[in-house]
């Protein structure tokens, strides 16, 4: 199958857990551009780069070399061919990644990579502008969201943490600086089918996601 899926919304909403089982459902291959962002934000943090200043930012924009795995069951992320998939899901990332993503220059090279992915066809894209700037032409776009404490709670549970209020806290802090930003705000994109899942399970939203896409 050549489908492109889009998958756009907020933190904690479901995104990886639903897109990673519809490409297993659907034999497709899973992109997750958030891995990205937080990879080059890693990149930038243990280089002592200055998050805060965009053109420190946008001056290593382009330096990392970095590898993205699309199998559903087991996708990879590598930077200059180190494993960072454990390490860019730390606090220090989460703080990080929203500044980061913010920078034009990081946008425009990730971008790049990203489309050049997608155009193999056959996958379920994750992201906040997949629909919108990335692949507006997708066979299906979805649009996912969440009542803010389903999500805290959600992440904090794959987090292994207690802290609900401080995972709600970030998560939040995040969706402000990545709806705000001037370059590609995360909205809901043309065209998109727009999921709560406040109150459905997994297994609800990958039934729906799958029933849209095989429709
Ligand atoms: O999806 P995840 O929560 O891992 O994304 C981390 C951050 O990466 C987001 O909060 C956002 O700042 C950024 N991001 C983005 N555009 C995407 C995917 C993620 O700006 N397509």
């Amino acid at each position: 199958s050549s489908l492109v899926v889009a998958v756009d919304g907020t933190s904690g909403s479901g995104k990886s857990s639903t897109c990673r089982a519809v490409a297993d459902r659907l034999g497709l291959r899973y992109l997750d551009t958030g891995a990205m962002y937080r990879a080059v934000a890693w990149w930038m943090l243990q280089h002592d780069v200055n998050i805060y200043e965009v053109n420190e930012v946008s001056a290593h924009a382009a330096t990392p070399r970095l590898e993205s795995g699309t199998d559903p069951l087991n996708p990879t992320i590598t930077l200059d061919g180190v494993d960072v998939a454990v390490a860019i899901r730390s606090d220090a990332v989460n703080a990080a990644v929203s500044p980061v993503s913010a920078v034009p220059a990081v946008r425009a090279r990730l971008v790049e990579l990203q489309r050049a992915i997608i155009a193999g066809g056959g996958i379920v894209v994750e992201g906040r502008d997949i629909g919108s700037v990335v692949w507006p032409d997708a066979g299906l776009k979805v649009y996912l969201t969440a009542d803010p404490a389903a999500r805290a709670a959600r992440r904090a549970a794959e987090a292994g943490s207690d802290d609900v209020t401080a995972t709600q806290e970030s998560l939040l802090h995040r969706d402000r600086i990545d709806s705000g930003r001037a370059v590609a705000p995360l909205t809901m994109p043309d065209g998109a089918v727009h999921i709560d899942t406040t109150d459905l399970t997994l297994d609800q939203v990958v039934d729906r996601v799958v029933s849209l896409a095989t429709a």
